[in-house]
């Protein structure tokens, strides 16, 4: 934790001398085609040096279908589970075992309720320090706007259980099929190597499609 702590300060009292460097934190890293919009770095960046504190600028919310209270979630996550995925908080870049995880197969489950997120197929390599994915399971993430620290931002939760995923952002230039960057703390997260609970999900939804189709 002082390891931590002391790199945080560090990297904040650098900002605060110098403002170059930031522009490519992800850029120099995320290959081709480059980057144009330094913009959605900083915020991502930001909020690992600030952590929790965020928790005290977020809508607390509401209606998820799983409506545990924090001391029921504090009985089956660990500490830095409930910090990220109940308050909010943010793993240090570099720091998860997703980031650099590319498995062919599988499916990302929330850490919290097991609701499937994303697909191994979601997953591309931003090289931005958390693990990044283009697209989410269709209704498995909710969007809030996100206003702490003076920023616009857009934050994803897990529908079901409203645990703190990370941030999306859109317009960076990355080749994927949205252009948008799910930018997501590894500790939000299980992985699964079996594809089930998304193959069922999908052919619930197309058989729902069908059914609509023929009335
Ligand atoms: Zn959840």
């Amino acid at each position: 934790m002082r390891s931590t702590l002391t790199r945080l300060f560090f990297t904040l009292s650098h900002l605060t001398r110098t403002s170059a460097p930031l522009r490519n934190t992800c850029s120099l890293r995320s290959g081709p085609p480059p980057l144009r919009s330094s913009m959605p770095v900083i915020p991502s960046f930001l909020a690992s040096v600030f952590g929790t504190t965020a928790a005290s600028n977020m809508s607390s919310s509401s209606s998820y279908p799983d409506q545990r209270t924090p001391d029921q979630w504090r009985a089956v996550l660990n500490k830095e589970q409930f910090r990220i995925l109940r308050e909010k908080g943010t793993e240090p870049p570099g720091s998860g075992k997703f980031d650099k995880h590319y498995p062919t197969t599988g499916v990302y489950t929330c850490a919290g309720c097991h609701a499937p997120l994303y697909k191994a197929s979601h997953k591309f390599s931003s090289g931005c320090g958390w693990p990044a994915y283009y697209d989410s399971i269709p209704g498995a993430v909710t969007r809030h706007e996100d206003r702490a620290f003076g920023m616009l931002r857009t934050e994803i939760v897990c529908s079901n259980c409203g645990g703190h995923l990370g941030h999306v952002f859109k317009g960076e230039g990355f080749p994927t099929p949205t252009d948008e960057r799910h930018c997501v703390n590894s500790i939000s997260l299980s992985f699964s190597p079996d594809d089930e609970p998304v193959k069922k999900k999908e052919q619930e939804e197309t058989k729902e499609r069908e059914d609509k189709s023929k009335v």
